[in-house]
């Protein structure tokens, strides 16, 4: 079973901007640019500038299950 996304959210570690992605299209990308998500609940997809790490973001997202 795949766990089902509740929340895609994460928070910029540059800027502190929290964004979250609300539906498929629903591209969204922090205050400094370094981060966006896009996808909303149907998957979790991260846009990087030029570093793809986590180090640049932290994860707010949520499941059910
Ligand atoms: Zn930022």
């Amino acid at each position: 079973m795949q766990k089902k996304l509740k929340k895609n959210r994460i928070r910029c570690k540059h800027c502190g901007d929290i964004i979250e992605s609300k539906s498929t299209n629903d591209f969204q990308k922090c205050k400094c640019g370094a981060v966006g998500i896009d996808g909303g609940l149907d998957y979790a997809k991260r846009v990087y500038g030029s570093n793809p790490t986590e180090l640049h973001y932290e994860e707010l997202s949520e499941y059910n299950g």
